[in-house]
């Protein structure tokens, strides 16, 4: 099952990912996620792209190609994937199809999770994420049972720097424009199907898994 998820900053991808895998136990790959990793480790790929993270801009495609890349030959992806945050430009989406035609890997879905634009803001400035196992959670849409409190590991949760409510507004702003060429992209060659992402966490996975049992 080879599946891109696309949706604005706070759309839900995160979320809805964590639930595909535990159902479908295909690696999740984020390239946030992949980036926010490298920082922590202070590896030069956090060096780089560090100060494009911090001010809401994305990361060169040269540098962001090169890691997908990297983790996609890796053997755990034979079986599929859920690309989570690539491709975010059209280059990185021709590149991803040049790639997954070299291993043999064509896209069944790309899962586009719609959220209308005024709902982001508040889910973006109220998320808070486990430092240690990358859980994601909502102060009021989807806190955790203890405050602050990670339910899986029991750490304190944080909020990502760049949630901040200076950052978001344009991070969301530099999202849109990127997100209908590449919607339009995926419509053209047939993958995409869209889901309401503005209902319950769990109406949102149901809608996607119903699609998901079509394969
Ligand atoms: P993305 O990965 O698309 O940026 P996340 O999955 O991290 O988005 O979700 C952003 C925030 O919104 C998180 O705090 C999450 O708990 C919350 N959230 C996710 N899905 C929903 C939903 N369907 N309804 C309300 N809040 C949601
Ligand atoms: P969100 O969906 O909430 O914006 P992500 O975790 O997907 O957050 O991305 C956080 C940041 O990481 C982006 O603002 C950008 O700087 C960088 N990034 C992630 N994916 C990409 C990508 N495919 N291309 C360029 N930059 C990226």
């Amino acid at each position: 099952m080879n599946l891109i998820l696309m949706g604005l900053p706070g759309a839900g991808k995160g979320t809805q990912a964590e639930k595909i895998i535990e159902k479908y136990q295909i690696p999740h790959i984020s390239t946030g996620d992949m980036f926010r990793s490298a920082i922590k480790e202070g590896t030069e790929l956090g060096k780089q792209a560090k100060s494009f993270m911090d001010q809401g801009a994305l990361v060169p495609d040269e540098v962001t190609i090169g890691i997908v890349r990297e983790r996609l030959g890796k053997s755990d992806c034979q079986n599929g994937f859920l690309l989570d945050g690539f491709p975010r430009t059209i280059a990185q989406a021709e590149a991803l199809e040049e790639l997954l035609t070299e291993l043999n890997a064509p896209i069944d879905y790309v899962l586009h999770v719609d959220v209308p634009q005024d709902k982001l803001l508040d889910r973006l400035t109220g998320r808070r994420i486990c430092p240690e196992c990358g859980a994601t959670y909502h102060v009021i849409y989807n806190p955790p049972k203890v405050a602050d409190t990670c339910d899986n590991d029991g750490a304190r949760l944080i909020q990502r720097e760049d949630d901040r409510r200076e950052t978001v507004a344009k991070r969301i702003e530099v999202n849109v424009e990127q997100t209908q060429p590449l919607l339009d992209f995926y419509q053209t060659k047939g993958y995409l199907v869209t889901v309401n992402g503005d209902q319950d966490i769990s109406d949102v996975f149901e809608a996607i898994d119903q699609k998901l049992q079509t394969l």
